[in-house]
């Protein structure tokens, strides 16, 4: 948990220099304490959650040698001395072993899983063999000890399958579930309130009149709070007066973290840094990077505040850049180290120094099959569809100008590229 916050008199003015992105989020990432709170889950539940165990296996994975083909058991140096024909004795089965011992001149018919009886150290496949009767004749005799999968060769008896702090994907629930964990301890959840603020929002579900636009922020932090395995608690909508906002952060205080979206600008209705001020402290409240200039970060009451600016766009980059590793952090994981590539951008790209810039973009196949990007072409900062239709960033250092097309840029896949695009 952290600390409770002492209110401070902060003042933000225009003239505050904007943070570097680096600096704001190493700043950020170490201000923020993990959770140390635990509960145990079933297997099944605990996807995406952050283990609190470190996991060591009281088994060898294979339990025992066993087949990893359909084919022919024997020993190696019998089939040379036999000259290539065995007779067949019995079957080993997945799940229904030979149970004697193998004796001279002799195989075992043995399918993929089975464990190998004693006296077999070679298996061949069945495609490259043929029956005449009971005896078998080989083919093509593979090398000697092959298409036998050894016992403990995948997770040996005593080794550590996974360690404390990792994150869990489908393929570590799978392997839990194959040395028979069936629960786990995890880390809670952290819980993350958040809300959206301006006078222009009205909810999705009712009409709306000339200046009223959708509140589609609140709705996009919930699906990004989701997506991060985050408890979400949602606050709704709050309008543009400091007396609303002190309402909404007096509810907010007592979770472990709170995101919000607009008024955190110096603008005539921005008074989510004033009340940020007065009932907690302000940090930081610019950082260098487009979109997404205003960005404040503190704490309110027992919770890390992270006030985002209302430019969906805006709001989207910042939470991704600022948010997601320190919500990583929160829930006693790692922030991940982005990864990113250099390739050649297809199309020019406008920029004046200053601000670092996350332009969205895609990554594309040329003709020539070489890995490039495409920038998208409208790069407004309210215009959603271009985060909706893009599939990575080009990032822009802060003292870049303008980039022709050709020139190679650093690009920042989406965390999770797994499904193409339509076509379109
Ligand atoms: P602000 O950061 O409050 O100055 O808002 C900047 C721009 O983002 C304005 O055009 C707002 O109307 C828009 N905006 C603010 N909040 C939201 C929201 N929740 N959903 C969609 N657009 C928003
Ligand atoms: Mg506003």
């Amino acid at each position: 948990m952290s600390q409770p916050s002492e209110p401070s008199d902060f003042r933000p003015t225009p003239k505050d220099k904007p943070m570097p992105l680096e600096q704001a989020r190493a700043r950020i990432v170490d201000a923020i304490t993990p959770i140390r709170a635990y509960e145990r889950v079933p297997l099944q539940a605990a996807l995406h959650r952050v283990l609190a165990e470190t996991v060591v296996s009281d088994i060898d994975v294979p339990g025992a040698d066993n087949s990893s083909m359909d084919g022919y058991g024997y020993a190696a140096a019998d089939l040379a001395k036999e000259g290539g024909a065995l007779k067949i004795v019995g079957e080993s089965l997945a799940g229904h072993p030979y149970v004697d011992a193998l004796g001279a001149g002799e195989c075992v018919r043995i399918m993929t899983g089975a464990v190998v009886p004693a006296g077999v150290d070679t298996v061949v496949m069945q495609e490259n063999t043929h029956a005449e009767g009971d005896r078998l004749v080989v083919e093509q005799r593979p090398k000697p000890g092959s298409n036998i999968r050894a016992a403990g060769e995948d997770i040996a008896a005593g080794a550590t399958v996974l360690t404390a702090g990792c994150y869990l994907r489908p393929a570590d629930i799978a392997v839990l579930a194959s040395v028979g964990v069936s629960e786990v301890c995890v880390v809670r959840r952290p819980r993350v309130a958040f809300f959206s603020t301006g006078d222009e929002l009205r909810p999705i579900d009712g009409p709306i009149k000339p200046g009223e636009i959708y509140d589609s922020n609140r709705h996009g932090l919930a699906a990004l709070l989701n997506e991060l395995g985050m408890e979400g608690i949602d606050l709704g909508v709050v309008g543009d007066s400091p007396d609303a906002l002190r309402g909404a952060f007096e509810k907010a205080a007592v979770y472990d973290a709170v995101v919000t979206s607009g008024g955190v600008s110096v603008g005539a209705a921005d008074f989510v840094l004033d009340v940020l001020g007065e009932r907690g402290s302000v940090d930081f409240w610019r950082v260098a990077i487009k979109p997404g200039k205003p960005l404040a970060f503190g704490t309110l009451g027992s919770a890390r505040f992270f006030g985002l600016p209302g430019n969906p766009v805006s709001t989207a980059v910042t939470f991704i850049q600022l948010v997601r590793p320190a919500l990583v952090r929160m829930a006693g994981g790692h922030p991940a180290v982005p990864v990113r590539l250099d390739l050649p951008t297809l199309a020019d790209l406008r920029k004046s120094p200053g601000r670092e810039n996350f332009l969205r973009a895609r990554l594309v196949t040329t003709d020539g099959g070489r890995l490039a990007v495409d920038p998208i072409d409208h790069q407004g900062s309210g215009v959603m569809r271009s985060m909706s239709t893009a599939d990575c960033f080009i990032v822009l250092p802060a003292a870049q100008n303008d980039v022709p097309a050709g020139e190679i840029v650093t690009v920042e896949p989406f965390a999770q590229t797994i499904w193409g695009h339509p076509v379109d």
